[in-house]
């Protein structure tokens, strides 16, 4: 599966969204193993396409996708020096596919602040510098082992080298490492450091109760800080979506409804994610179960099929698609044939977000 780590420093809120996050998922009747560790949640992926499929197709079962989300706690100024169990923690997040930065945006003199008050731009900086150093001692280290074997002459080892010596200049500068990739060989040579500044990053704004909007200057200081880096801000209150995450299916429609909110924070922070990590969700859909799948954006049909079992991309033979927009206007799989909107696509096919899929294989 595909995981998103949340860090940030202590008394921000993570473990409060992290709780939030899991136990929300834990209501649904389907998961009911969603912790599988104490620090790692699966967590249901919201998609309102389905309850509209469902209407059509009248499953047996609705069954969302998911993705991981991991409570990384414990990173702390000095972390990458080895301060605390600061290194473990490190190692946490290069295991991660993207990381959710949690920021403290709320002011509350019952909790305390690390570094005396609350300052989101500082904290970010701080965090951001133990990836760095961290990342700098990675690079250092491979830079001093392929310096030796540059020596022997040979030209692409030579290359390597000069290129780790741009990346660790990038790096100390606090640059993001894919800005210094000019061809497929950097970027391989990259890729291999696994480098934590290399991961795609989302903000999240933890603000107050009574700041559910985000109008505190704080939210729009990260905003910027977001914004030049390229990242999205998500905005959202820990301890309401604490609250949120207890009520049922009903009661949260309900009080979401009073607030005057289509969706909770936490379902636009789970999207959030899994646009971050470049995911999009194909269909199936019958009598027995409609079914959310996961799969990378471009991702083609054979490789699709794979994700429901290695068999159907072993014998892959062709997908009857149905886009999901068709599939609804036509009233289900019937119509969409009746209207010619049912396509047979071969072994070259991108499958597309949102796509009613239905594959032919050989056993
Ligand atoms: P972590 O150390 O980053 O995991 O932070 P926690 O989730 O343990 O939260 C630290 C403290 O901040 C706890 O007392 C939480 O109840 C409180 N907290 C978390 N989110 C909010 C929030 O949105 N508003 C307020 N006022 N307090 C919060």
């Amino acid at each position: 599966g595909f995981n998103c780590g949340i860090v940030g420093l202590p008394n921000v809120g993570k473990s409060t969204i992290f709780n939030a996050l899991t136990s929300a998922g834990a209501e649904s009747a389907n998961y009911p193993f969603c912790t599988i560790d104490p620090n790692v949640g699966i967590v249901q992926v919201p998609d309102e396409r389905m309850k509209k499929l469902a209407e059509i197709v009248h499953p047996e079962r609705i069954l969302p996708t998911t993705i991981e989300f991991l409570d990384i706690a414990g990173l702390v100024k000095g972390a990458s020096q080895g301060e605390g169990l600061g290194n473990k923690f490190l190692g946490h997040i290069r295991s991660v596919d993207a990381i959710v930065h949690v920021v403290r945006c709320f002011e509350d003199e019952n909790v305390v602040h690390v570094s005396g008050g609350v300052n989101p731009v500082n904290d970010i900086e701080v965090i951001k510098t133990e990836l760095g150093l961290a990342d700098l001692d990675s690079v250092e280290k491979k830079l001093v082992r392929v310096e030796k074997l540059a020596k022997s002459g040979d030209k692409k080892v030579k290359d390597e080298a000069d290129f780790y010596q741009r990346l660790k200049g990038a790096v100390e500068q606090g640059k993001r490492p894919q800005d210094v990739v000019t061809s497929d060989d950097e970027k391989l040579w990259l890729y291999d450091l696994h480098l934590l500044t290399d991961k795609p990053v989302l903000y999240v704004a933890n603000v107050s109760e009574d700041d559910l909007e985000g109008k505190h200057p704080f939210v729009a200081r990260v905003q910027e800080l977001a914004a030049a880096e390229g990242a999205r801000v998500v905005t959202i209150c820990g301890r309401i979506e604490a609250e949120i995450s207890e009520l049922d299916g009903d009661e949260k429609e309900a009080f979401l409804a009073e607030m005057g909110l289509k969706e909770s924070g936490l379902d636009r922070l789970i999207r959030s994610g899994y646009e971050l990590l470049g995911l999009i969700t194909y269909f199936t859909a019958g009598v027995k179960e409609v079914r959310a799948w996961t799969i990378t954006r471009g991702t083609k049909a054979p490789q699709a099929a794979g994700v429901i079992h290695s068999d159907f991309e072993k014998g892959f033979i062709r997908a009857e698609v149905i886009a999901y927009s068709d599939f609804i206007a036509a009233g289900g799989e019937a119509g969409a044939k009746e209207k010619g909107l049912m396509r047979l696509e071969g072994k070259e096919y991108v499958v597309q977000d949102g796509d009613v899929m239905h594959f032919r294989f050989n056993v």
